[in-house]
């Protein structure tokens, strides 16, 4: 039995196929299968996307990524100081792009879209977090909000 081998890759792969031929290129350890990717949105639409830090696959790639960056505050790092990174953060938002929710790299861009920061950096990321109130222990960001 000859099985036959395409010389060059199909011009045309749909949307869903396409992510996951350009995750798997990207090295990242895990990847999304269309339905997480669906539970993922409805945990979004219903205000539960904090749930996805419970995924193990998200603490497999965040391990991963905190692997690549050494553990160090790649924010810091691009201002010239150091920092330890204790949080892997969306650089896409995790609400806007669900489907990069395991990428370390976009794939369309080739940019970074899962970096280590430490817990400074990422509240300047996220002001949509900051709390109403200063000193407020109940506002105060959790390590697992990336
Ligand atoms: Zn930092
Ligand atoms: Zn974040």
């Amino acid at each position: 039995m000859i099985i036959r081998v395409p010389s060059e890759a199909p011009r045309y792969v749909p949307t869903e196929e396409r992510f996951v031929l350009r995750y798997t290129m990207a090295n990242d350890p895990v990847r999304m299968t269309s339905r997480e990717l669906d539970a993922l949105r409805e945990m979004i639409k219903s205000g539960n996307e904090k749930r996805f830090y419970d995924w193990t696959k998200w603490q497999i790639e965040r391990d991963y990524v905190m692997r690549c960056d050494r553990h160090e505050c790649q924010q810091c790092k691009r201002r010239g100081r150091y920092r330890r990174a204790t949080i892997v953060h969306h650089i896409k938002h995790l609400k806007d792009r669900p489907d990069l929710a395991l990428c370390m790299y976009d794939p369309d861009t080739g940019e970074r879209q899962l970096e280590s920061v430490c817990k400074i950096c990422h509240e300047e990321n996220h002001p949509e977090w900051q709390r109403p109130i200063q000193n407020n222990p109940r506002f105060t960001t959790e390590e697992r909000w990336d």
